[in-house]
């Protein structure tokens, strides 16, 4: 047998969350040249390996996947006074604080977010990057370069805003863009960094930021470069009962309407939040494939409302989880989204309407389908990406949890991962980042953000 680079063994269970949904107690699993090479039980003789990882007393699930975040608002977390407004009071005040990211700020607040996410079991993350004054260069291969460093899967989205105040938009002028400008840079983003293969480290999607801040050809035209160069399409959608409001009073249509009038209802769209879709457009939603980005901590912290995560399931969507923005939900840690989504998902139907084998199953292969990634991630399976999370299930959280793996790790805690693996490599060990930098970038990521909250003037 071919010796494996990592070896994961001894694991009190591995919940595979792959097609059969196998959970191996005692398991172990191989990654060679950063994919599942192979995987077994305490009977199963297991392969010679480079580096191994001792997993006893440890759940090991795939790595989470996170479809939804602006990595950049970390730079203005809890931001105290924007503290208590619904979203557009929230965006109305903010928007002038990041009216000053930069190359350097793109890059600190997305080294630091994924480090944050890592640490909590996340291998893969999206970045919804929206915001782009002028004059402030390349954002998004800015990001890129830090995702790199740290060894992160990482799938940015080309954002946009194309209406400010001045055309009946919530942002300043000076972070919008025409549309000609946005498409272009679309395309050159998708030219430099988009990698097709099935264990791609940097995928890009196009992202208008939301029906009410750009046009509606921006919102066509995009859908229609997406469809060229076969890339994926996401955006925020029905997130507040305003939304609903502004759309009808716009456009004459609710978002969803609105949604299919400018060519995305397909299933290369995954939409952020989907709070507010009724009965009948959850079904429309489902039948066309269109993904859902559930950000609960968001939804609750904005007051934005319960998503029908259940219905939109039973209706055939695919649902991930997303943290959202820091400055939104402020804490970034997949693992309390996961959390949160199963203690929403009981309170919306009752105690036995969602899991923790549930949560699992939308915070790993549900964020895959969200990016188009079903079989590469989100699962750990023969062949998949070699990503995955090592989680103890040891100590004072854990003491007198001895019955059921899963249930235990999602209900006690709070944890982060002891391990974080992508790839076949370790970005979290023993709890910690592994990466050396991350004290030298979290004392630039103060500088930065002191200068980013200084007074506008
Ligand atoms: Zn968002």
């Amino acid at each position: 047998m071919q010796t494996a680079d990592l070896l994961v063994h001894d694991a009190e269970l591995i919940a595979t969350v792959d097609d059969a949904r196998r959970e191996i107690a005692g398991g172990w699993v191989a990654v060679t040249d950063g994919v599942v090479t192979a995987l077994g039980g305490p009977g199963d003789p297991a392969p010679e390996a480079v580096r191994r990882v001792d997993a006893r007393g440890c759940l090991v699930t795939p790595g989470l996947v996170n479809t939804h975040h602006h990595l950049y608002q970390n730079l203005t977390r809890a931001y105290a006074p924007a503290l208590t407004g619904g979203l557009f009071d929230w965006l109305v005040t903010l928007y002038p604080l990041w009216a000053r990211l930069d190359e350097e700020a793109a890059y600190v607040s997305a080294y630091v977010g994924l480090a944050e996410l890592a640490l909590s079991g996340c291998t893969t993350s999206t970045d919804h990057s929206y915001v782009h004054p002028r004059g402030a260069g390349d954002l998004i291969s800015a990001e890129v370069a830090a995702a790199r460093e740290l060894g992160v899967r990482f799938h940015p989205t080309r954002g946009s805003m194309s209406l400010s105040v001045k055309d009946g938009g919530l942002p300043p002028d000076s972070v919008v863009q025409d549309d000609d400008e946005i498409l272009a840079d679309s395309q050159r983003m998708v030219e430099a960094h988009h990698d097709r293969t099935p264990t791609a480290m940097t995928r890009i999607a196009l992202a208008p930021c939301s029906p009410f801040s750009v046009s509606t050809s921006l919102m066509t035209r995009t859908a229609e470069l997406a469809e060229a160069l076969d890339v994926r399409l996401h955006t925020h959608l029905a997130e507040t009962q305003d939304e609903d409001a502004f759309c009808l009073e716009t456009f004459g249509r609710r978002p969803v309407d609105y949604l299919a009038d400018v060519g995305w209802m397909t299933d290369r769209t995954w939409l952020a939040h989907v709070v507010w879709p009724d009965a009948e457009e959850v079904v429309r939603l489902g039948a066309a494939g269109v993904g859902a980005a559930h950000c609960p901590s968001s939804n609750m912290i904005l007051g934005s409302g319960l998503a029908p995560v259940a219905e939109l399931r039973a209706a055939g969507a695919p649902v991930g989880l997303g943290v959202d923005g820091s400055a939104s939900a402020d804490s970034a840690s997949l693992w309390l989204e996961a959390r949160t989504a199963m203690l929403q998902g009981k309170l919306r139907h009752g105690a036995a309407a969602m899991s923790a084998r549930d949560a699992l199953e939308i915070a790993t292969r549900g964020g895959a389908a969200c990016l188009g990634r079903s079989g590469e991630i989100g699962q750990l399976s023969v062949g998949a990406c070699g990503d995955l999370a090592v989680w103890s299930l040891e100590g004072v959280r854990f003491a007198g949890a001895l019955s059921d793996p899963v249930e235990s790790w999602l209900r006690c805690g709070p944890v982060s991962s002891r391990e974080t693996v992508v790839a076949g490599r370790l970005v979290v060990a023993d709890g910690a980042v592994t990466h050396p930098g991350l004290d030298e970038q979290l004392a630039v990521h103060r500088r930065v953000s002191q200068r980013m909250q200084a007074a506008v003037d």
